[in-house]
């Protein structure tokens, strides 16, 4: 239905101009509506002549800027001839929505060219290439060494400096054009960047809420995608976005509690991709141990396999336990039976850790902290050959190494008396064999 009267709209100007061709000679009337207490300027031009633009000002405000419409979404354009009356809308700004763009011709000049007033939150677009004796135009940047190119589909927040960056070689250079679509004729900007470097990651393009960037190629087939992060050998590259509609993605939402009414976030994915794992949301006292697509949390969600239909997650929430941790003393082995090394044991969820306390490493394997019995043994020899030479603080060396070694017996080797078997046995066995030491 929309459409059809947009149809019929345009059939009437067609006929009305057809009825009237007078209209477009004779005077057309270019109106300055202020947009405020309902001021207004009007101006007269020959039909086909190309108007000059007007300054305003106004009581309390720094700039004022010219549209073509009063949501103020387009810059009128002064440089097209007037052929049929036309309202301008000024819109006026303070000294905040204003940000300032300060131009280096050079590098290395200390002093800038030029600087331009611009308001926030619009698109500056593209600055025209500055042309230098023997040198090629490489591209604006926005920093002097040349490495992070000036993105001008990107809105402006903040002032910030560009820096014009040249080659000795029209080699060197690689010329980009940005489309809205595949289909576009016409690019919506283009520029340069230095060979070799890398490329901005272009803003989107005009998208419904529903529809989704997947990412930008460079044929219209949309068979080649750009890869951002690589160094832009080509001379010359275009760049397509593939926007997805409606039917070709599918709907997540983001609940921060399984009790929300709504999600806290959503997104869109191509249908066909596994759901994204979203990071884990903090609380105090408390952590995510895993994501569901129900409120019962009963169905974990799938982060791995395809998916298809629209998915809502919810994040189960665990308090954080906190150990209750008690010492559990050195048990030594017998010749029967075996011991257990000295270690932390949490009372609640009976998980062991290393005695060095509080740094809680938790002893996953219980099996490393068995003392085994190994028969009758004689302190400090570690490897049971009946003897206590050097050849024990090698078999402890290679225990520690983990080199494995024809026998071992930690009973006898674990001479030191300290919470752990570790080099400093090994130490003590050779006190040992140099007299420093009188028993082990
Ligand atoms: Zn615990």
């Amino acid at each position: 239905m929309k459409r059809f009267v947009c149809v019929l709209l345009s059939v009437v100007m067609t006929a009305a101009l057809c009825v009237f061709p007078a209209s477009a000679s004779g005077t057309v009337t270019l109106t300055y509506d202020l947009m405020y207490e309902g001021k207004t300027v009007t101006r007269e031009y020959e039909a086909g002549a190309v108007p000059e633009q007007e300054s305003f000002s106004r009581e309390g405000y720094d700039s004022c800027r010219c549209y073509s419409d009063g949501g103020f979404t387009e810059h009128f354009d002064f440089s097209k001839p007037l052929t049929e009356d036309k309202t301008v809308y000024v819109r006026w700004l303070t000294e905040d929505e204003l940000v300032n763009i300060t131009v280096y011709l050079d590098p290395a000049d200390e002093e800038p060219t030029a600087s331009g007033e611009f308001v926030r939150g619009e698109v500056p677009g593209q600055f025209d290439a500055p042309g230098r004796e023997g040198e090629y135009f490489a591209g604006w940047y926005r920093n002097r060494q040349c490495t992070v190119p000036y993105n001008p589909t990107e809105v402006i927040i903040d002032s910030f400096d560009i820096y014009a960056c040249f080659a000795d070689s029209p080699d060197e250079v690689t010329g980009y054009r940005i489309f809205d679509s595949p289909q576009a004729k016409t690019p919506v900007v283009g520029g340069f960047i230095k060979k070799g470097g890398t490329m901005f990651f272009p803003a989107s393009p005009k998208m419904d809420e529903d529809q989704l960037l997947e990412g930008w190629f460079l044929d219209r087939g949309l068979t080649s995608e750009m890869d951002f992060s690589q160094p832009v050998t080509d001379s010359e590259i275009s760049l397509y976005p593939s926007v997805l509609g409606e039917e070709e993605v599918y709907w997540v939402g983001l609940y921060l509690d399984p009790k929300d009414a709504a999600p806290v976030g959503y997104g869109f994915v191509k249908k066909g991709k596994p759901v994204p794992e979203p990071e884990s949301p903090s609380r105090e006292g408390e952590r995510v141990t895993g994501w569901f697509t129900d409120r019962a949390l009963t169905h974990e969600a799938d982060f791995v396999s395809p998916n298809e239909d629209d998915i809502s997650l919810f994040p189960r929430w665990e308090a954080i336990h906190r150990h209750s941790i008690t010492e559990v003393p050195e048990t030594a082995a017998t010749a029967a039976t075996d011991g257990c090394g000295k270690h932390w044991i949490c009372t609640e969820c009976r998980k062991w850790f290393y005695p060095d306390n509080p740094s809680l490493v938790e002893i996953e394997d219980h099996e490393e902290m068995v003392i085994p019995a190994e028969g009758p043994f004689v302190r400090g020899d570690a490897n049971g050959d009946g003897d206590i030479n050097i050849s024990d603080v090698t078999s402890i060396q290679c225990f520690i190494a983990e080199i494995e070694t024809e026998k071992f017996c930690r009973a006898a080797a674990h001479v030191s008396g300290s919470d752990r078997l570790d080099i400093t046995d090994a130490t003590y066995i050779q006190y040992y064999l140099a007299d420093l030491v009188d028993t082990l």
